[in-house]
């Protein structure tokens, strides 16, 4: 079930299917925007002659090579890595490094251009690009970890720089591993260059609120798609996807507006608590100890574990997905709209199948891609690339208002746009629009880059 594209739109698809085979995440995330520029090309032909589209489509550069490391045998490893710089017609490449075994260049330019967008959508000045390795960090030991992370920016530190390209996390990539990149960045270019790296630790140079940045940020979104239904979060039932950073965060602000939690889950299963997930216990288990969430279920009486579970059969009002790519599908979004969901919003990048996302927009479900849902994260690394500008450290609640504004800024654009190219409410269409419009205004002044 894929829309149609424009009749000016479905050659440059196809163009970009002929020109990155078998790069499936690559398509899906293009055709996803493309499917909604058609309104865009009419009221601004001269899009189509300037070749924008295409000239987005096509990254600035990419960088793939290769990692060689030991592990604490002294056996050796081959990783291959990526840095796909997409666009820096608002400011330099930004965008987070994915350590997965899943990871090759088709999920790096899916990410990165969504990144692009999404970056737009902050209103800060980033560019879009991403990167990451098919490293695997899981059973890692500290040192492994560290050997790894010292090998990749051994070559990566090359393109990098805080006016060229700022790499953050992503999937795999917290602050431990930004650390040992800082610190073999910091070593071969002789310079505390703070603002190359975000995500950073407090103490050498991070920001407040950005571990809480993406979760906290996806909740205010769907706060704000409620308040245009006026409801909100209070008293709803909610399930969370995933029990990393994003999904922790958002289970935290949710519960702070009122919200119940009722489910999240890992790679192996689902953890459901009627009563209420006990976010301390999470915490404790996957920040502190560093644990599998299934240990949940031996500590807290009346939640269950359920291996291979899946996660969207349980009831709710509101569904937050915040684990990986393409986790939603539709047989999983017939399911939620037969329950009664009312919001569905993006944590993490791509979540919904297409089929998954046009099932919500036809159920007039608040749906919230993640280019505008999940935008929060980078929004705060961009807040953190200020304070290492200025040489200054904000506190939590100034920084914390500063997503809050960012992201309900970003509620309004998409909901406005949405309304002005004749689909109101519906955010992917307000997101995809606005984003791309700021990118194409910009590059447009530039001449042809
Ligand atoms: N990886 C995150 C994202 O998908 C954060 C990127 C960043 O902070 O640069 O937006």
């Amino acid at each position: 079930m894929v829309a149609r594209l424009d009749e000016k739109l479905e050659p440059i698809f196809q163009d970009v299917l002929h020109r990155n085979p078998g790069e499936s995440e690559f398509h899906q995330a293009v055709h996803e925007v493309l499917e909604t520029l058609g309104p865009v090309l009419t009221k601004y032909p001269n899009l189509v002659d300037s070749k924008i589209i295409q000239r987005i489509c096509e990254p600035e550069r990419q960088i793939i090579f290769r990692v060689p490391w030991q592990d604490d045998k002294g056996e050796i490893h081959i990783n291959r890595a990526f840095r796909v710089e997409f666009n820096s017609a608002l400011g330099p490449y930004k965008g987070g490094m994915r350590f997965h075994p899943s990871v090759y260049l088709g999920i790096i330019k899916f990410l990165g251009f969504e990144q692009i967008f999404k970056n737009a959508l902050t209103g800060m000045p980033i560019g879009g690009g991403k990167g990451g390795s098919d490293f695997c960090p899981k059973g890692k030991s500290d040192n492994e970890i560290m050997r790894f992370c010292q090998s990749l920016m051994t070559e990566l530190y090359r393109h990098l720089g805080e006016y060229t390209d700022v790499p953050a996390g992503d999937i795999g990539v917290g602050q431990r591993e930004l650390g040992y990149m800082f610190g073999q960045y910091k070593r071969i270019t002789n310079r505390y260059e703070s603002g190359v790296l975000t995500g950073k630790g407090l103490g050498w140079g991070g920001s407040r609120a950005r571990t809480e940045a993406t979760g906290y940020g996806t909740v205010y979104f769907v706060q704000e798609m409620l308040k245009a239904r006026n409801d909100s979060l209070d008293g709803k039932t909610v399930v969370v996807s995933g029990s990393g950073n994003v999904a922790i965060y958002a289970m935290e602000k949710a519960m702070q507006f009122g919200a119940k939690i009722i489910a999240c889950s890992d790679s192996s299963g689902i953890l459901v608590d009627e009563a209420g997930i006990d976010l301390q216990l999470v915490k404790r288990i996957k920040e502190v100890e560093r644990r599998r969430i299934s240990t949940y279920a031996d500590e807290k009486p009346g939640s269950r574990y359920v291996k291979a579970g899946n996660l969207w059969s349980v009831p709710c009002d509101v569904a937050l997905p915040c684990a990986t790519q393409n986790e939603l599908n539709g047989s999983d979004a017939k399911t939620l709209i037969e329950n009664g969901c009312i919001a569905v919003a993006e944590g993490a990048n791509m979540p919904c199948t297409t089929e998954a996302a046009q099932m919500f927009q036809a159920a007039d479900i608040a749906y919230g891609p993640g280019k505008a849902a999940n935008a929060g994260g980078v929004a705060t690394s961009a807040l953190e690339m200020q304070q290492n500008a200025s040489r200054d450290s904000w506190t939590f609640e100034h920084t914390e208002q500063r997503l809050e504004d960012i992201m309900i800024n970003i509620h309004r654009n998409c909901f406005e746009t949405a309304a002005e190219f004749g689909s109101p409410g519906n955010y992917v269409v307000g997101a995809n629009i606005t984003g791309f419009l700021k990118v194409a205004r910009a590059m447009d002044a530039m001449g042809l880059i």
